[in-house]
């Protein structure tokens, strides 16, 4: 029995992984889940799932919880607050953590998580943008596991060889291919993203997922993101990551050998399938993923990333290359202009405007420890503000 913490149960991907492990009452309990402030569905997870404890971030929130709970006659406590969601990740009881809180605010307990040596099932990308040397020092300290939940990574880690060890040239790795779908506007010409809505951004051809991650994905800086993410979890370098678009999110990611072998990880776009694998590595569940129906898929297409329409993923590279406090810079001054954009404040090509003028403005750093990386994030997303006010005057 594995006793597992749901950080950002109500999501995309907590609600996939609740999914997987109501599949398997007999391999996983939850200990605890939680959420912004998505009171009724953390109380219906709660009754479902009988965690010992449920965290909302909200006061008034967790205060209707509490009632919700008491009415039921569950024995849960309900937690409230930002130390509160690093309490659960590091419970001695807790053996395995999934991380998939969206954005920065992962980065605390994910980061908590890493230090107790949790088993960790890693969704929150940010996490490794922000603080990857220092997140990945966390984990070779304490000797946690950790299983990327991202598919193109989980792809990757299934393609390399099992107990890789983070020297691609000695294991005889040529490059990692990174695939991405393109996002809603993959075909779209550059005059007609001026004027894209939040909805146009956050329907996604392939994959539902939440709404940061949706625009993230529509601007290509999701896949920005996951070559920085790439870089820090299998010790590549930007030359050594290839992002290559393909349109049906079938092939989740390739690792190409030396000797021109190339492993592809396939399987439906259903996030389900790599939290399983990484629910029950080394083992192998069912995820409720219906077969790969390949008759049905008949095509594959694959085509270079367009830099010009796309800038957001040059960017990322341009950060990665930097290295430093330029990644966590990034990564802050996106989020500001992707709910900017989301608030209808700016439009869609302003996303990646904001995120040139701070990196621009904003000298590059060494990072030494968690406060370097915080005092960036803090620094970047005043920049960004204020660039979205010049914008609006
Ligand atoms: P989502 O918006 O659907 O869910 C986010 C979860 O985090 C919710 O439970 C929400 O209550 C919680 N949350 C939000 N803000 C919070 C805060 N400030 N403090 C505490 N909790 C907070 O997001 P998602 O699509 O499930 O994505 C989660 C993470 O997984 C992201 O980092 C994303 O990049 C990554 N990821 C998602 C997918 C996907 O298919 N959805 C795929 C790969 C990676
Ligand atoms: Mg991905």
């Amino acid at each position: 029995m594995q006793n597992l913490t749901v950080l950002g149960s109500t999501g995309s991907i907590g609600t996939s992984t609740l999914d997987v492990v109501a599949r398997h009452p007999d391999k996983f309990r939850i200990v605890a889940l939680t959420a912004n402030l998505q009171v009724d569905l953390l109380f219906r997870q709660c009754v479902q799932f009988r965690p010992q404890y449920a965290v909302l971030l909200d006061e008034d929130a967790a205060t209707r919880l509490r009632q919700l709970v008491r009415e039921a006659g569950l024995s849960v406590e309900v937690l409230c607050g930002v130390a509160a969601l690093e309490q659960v990740s590091v419970l001695p009881e807790v053996d395995a953590v999934m991380a998939a809180i969206v954005g920065a605010a992962g980065l605390r307990p994910t980061l908590a998580a890493a230090r107790a040596g949790k088993k960790i099932l890693l969704a929150n990308k940010e996490t490794l943008v922000m603080a990857g040397s220092v997140f990945m020092d966390a984990v070779r300290a304490s000797g946690s596991v950790l299983l990327p939940i991202d598919s193109e990574h989980n792809a990757i880690f299934q393609a390399l060889p099992q107990g890789y060890d983070g020297d691609l040239a000695r294991n005889g790795v040529r490059r990692i291919l990174l695939t991405a779908s393109g996002g809603p506007f993959r075909d779209t010409p550059l005059s007609g993203l001026a004027d894209v809505t939040p909805e146009q951004a956050c329907t996604h051809p392939n994959w539902s997922m939440g709404k940061k991650i949706s625009v993230d994905s529509a601007s290509m800086m999701n896949k920005g993101l996951e070559v920085i993410e790439a870089r820090w979890l299998f010790n590549a370098s930007a030359d050594d990551i290839q992002v290559v678009v393909h349109p049906q999110s079938v092939i989740h990611s390739l690792v190409e050998y030396v000797d021109g072998s190339v492993i592809a990880q396939l399987g439906n776009p259903d996030m389900r399938i790599p939290i399983a694998y990484g629910l029950a590595w080394p083992e192998r569940i069912d995820s409720g993923v219906k077969s790969l129906d390949l008759f049905k898929v008949a095509t594959m297409n694959f085509s270079a990333p367009d830099f010009d329409r796309f800038p957001c993923l040059a960017l990322a590279y341009q950060a990665l290359r930097a290295a430093g406090t330029a990644p966590p810079m990034l990564n802050a001054a996106n989020e500001v202009a992707v709910s900017a954009f989301l608030d209808r404040q700016i439009p869609f090509l302003a996303i990646p405007r904001i995120i040139a003028g701070v990196l621009d403005a904003l000298p590059v750093k060494a990072v030494g420890s968690l406060d370097d990386v915080l005092d960036a994030d803090a620094e970047a997303r005043h920049a960004a503000q204020q660039h979205i006010q010049r914008l609006g005057r």
